[in-house]
């Protein structure tokens, strides 16, 4: 490509909305464009690179035996409600009506719509397996947008889903896709770890989270710094200390605590730390009540919660349920003296603790010295608390929890049976049983991920592509193009280059060697070749590996191939 005649439009500044790298980058090389918060333009170079990523992701889902599709971004109201999901699935996503006030959503995710598609032509157990995917665009609603293609309203996914006789098929069909997942990584040199991951409005189990380390990112990942332990934050556990033996017999007292609302209120007035108190938090779920208990300095892990109930509608108890169940303002319920039929339940931890504080179920006062067993008997112990950093590792029992920051690239789910007996995507057995399939689905985030490889390959000057994501392989920079025999030579180059199967991006412009320097380095593409004064003094072209700054000479006969090898080792 002449950069003369390409679309070229790179920024001096960063635009001031622009807060992280690969938004600064990506707006600043002429990537991207915004349209508004969280809707993007791809301009050229941009989608070069998004057409390259999905070429890496294309090709493996190929190899891994999933075939493409394309489904709609429209997608019917009754399809979702079919699956049950119109009113529940979080967070809402965007909703249109046509003029004869028919509605639909704007796809967030294809299970209903894919699911009806197999179940169309789904027959016999002879028709199955059968993996489908596709690239399309995504919609949600996300009220705040945020880190350019990290978080946006709009956004593109591969997205694919699988459909299996059995759950021994659906392992084989989720394995080849994690797999697959792996090499897409690799070939990005995107170095990714695979975590415990939360099913959330999608459903299933043994899920999987593919994430990239980055301080950029918004989610958090816990690893264990001296076993394999790895987890999203919604699923991390960590291991509680060891129980201790329940007193018999009680004393505890009641202490008066006026206007003291929170933990740190309490503590503060009864001069202990807030790992002294339990903390107790009713819950409305389903038809009863549930009192929740963590160790004060704890946080309630809401996602853990979600997973006890099973399902039950849950939410807090409000101001005058509260008062109903404790007889006491809010910030004053505790586990003694409840009514019978609320269900205690309580964080591991809570049975390491001795002569704690708890509230009394009366206005203005709490109980000190309160003990398991003696004061009040719990229903279940669950893991219920948010892992922090520096927690001790349940898997090892050693090693200590890191909490890292890092972005969400990519998740895979085994969702079992839940669409398909919905939408009816059923099978015949070989005895003539009518079965429904058993489903995986496994989606990448495309645009995302092109965020992501600016955000791990990037320096002060520019991005730093690798090799097969690049715009383009390599780029040659004509120092002097007013000189007829420097233009030849690199004439001659960018016709070799091309003739070896290498897109090339050729700025022959009339522009000086200083902003033909800094343009591609803000681009960076993985290999440059500057034909200039060296090449007329010495007959040799400089050529540097944007990636860690190598550069070599090369004469004329040398250049191609030592092109080719520093893009290879890019
Ligand atoms: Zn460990």
């Amino acid at each position: 490509m002449l950069a003369s005649q390409y679309y070229i439009r790179t920024l001096r500044e960063a635009p001031a909305e622009a807060e992280i790298a690969s938004h600064r980058l990506l707006l600043r090389g002429g990537y991207i464009r915004p349209v508004g918060a969280g809707i993007f333009s791809w301009l050229p170079l941009g989608l070069r690179v998004l057409q390259r990523v999905e070429q890496v992701i294309r090709e493996e889902m190929n190899v891994a035996g999933a075939h493409e599709v394309l489904m709609p971004v429209l997608h019917p109201r009754e399809l979702w409600e079919r699956s049950g999901r119109w009113d529940i699935f979080a967070p809402t996503p965007l909703r249109v009506k046509d003029r004869a006030d028919r509605e639909f959503c704007l796809g967030p995710t294809h299970e209903e719509v894919v699911t009806d598609l197999v179940a169309m032509d789904l027959d016999s157990y002879r028709d199955i397996p059968a993996t489908l995917y596709q690239i399309q665009v995504k919609f949600r609603d996300e009220l705040r947008p945020r880190g350019g293609l990290i978080r946006c309203k709009e956004f593109i996914m591969k997205d694919a889903y699988s459909f299996d006789r059995d759950r021994d098929g659906l392992d084989r069909s989720y394995n080849a896709m994690y797999d697959a997942y792996v090499r897409i990584f690799e070939r990005l040199n995107l170095p990714v770890v695979t975590v415990e991951a939360e099913a959330g409005s999608i459903g299933g189990t043994d899920t999987r989270e593919f994430m990239l380390l980055s301080e950029n990112g918004e989610d958090t990942v816990y690893m264990c710094d001296s076993c394999d332990y790895a987890s999203n934050a919604e699923c991390a556990t960590s291991r509680a200390p060891d129980a201790i033996e329940p007193l018999a017999e009680s004393r505890r007292e009641l202490v008066s605590t006026p206007d003291t609302r929170t933990v740190e209120q309490v503590t503060g007035l009864l001069g202990v730390t807030p790992d002294r108190l339990v903390k107790t938090l009713l819950f409305r779920a389903g038809d009863g009540f549930i009192a929740a208990l963590v160790r004060g300095d704890r946080a309630l892990n809401e996602f853990k919660l979600a997973r006890f109930v099973k399902g039950e509608e849950l939410r807090m108890a409000n101001d005058a349920e509260v008062q109903s169940l404790t007889g006491a303002r809010v910030g004053f319920a505790g586990p003694v003296g409840l009514p019978a039929d609320v269900r205690i339940i309580a964080d591991h931890e809570v049975r390491a603790m001795r002569d704690f504080v708890t509230g009394a179920n009366q206005d203005d006062a709490h109980f000190v010295n309160v003990n398991l067993a003696a004061d009040f008997g719990v229903d279940e112990w669950v893991d219920l608390r948010e892992a922090c950093h520096g927690d001790t590792c349940a898997q090892c029992a050693t090693g200590t929890l890191q909490a890292h920051r890092c972005i969400e690239l990519a998740h895979v789910f085994k969702l079992g049976t839940k669409y398909s007996s919905a939408l009816d995507a059923t099978f015949r057995d070989a005895e003539g049983n009518e079965l429904p399939s058993i489903m995986g689905c496994y989606g990448i985030g495309v645009s995302r991920i092109v965020a992501a490889l600016v955000e791990q390959h990037h320096g002060k000057s520019g991005i730093m592509w690798p090799r097969e994501a690049a715009p383009f392989d390599a780029t040659i920079l004509l120092l002097s193009p007013d000189d007829e025999e420097l233009r030849a030579i690199a004439d001659n180059l960018y016709t070799q280059l091309q003739d070896c199967g290498l897109d090339v991006l050729y700025d022959e412009r009339d522009a000086s060697p200083g902003v033909k320097f800094a343009e591609a380095d803000l681009i960076g593409c993985p290999v440059r070749v500057v034909v200039g004064r060296t090449t007329r003094n010495e007959g040799k072209v400089e050529i540097r590996r944007r990636a860690d700054g190598h550069e070599e000479l090369a004469s004329l006969d040398e250049a191609v191939a030592a092109v080719l090898r520093l893009r290879e080792s890019s």
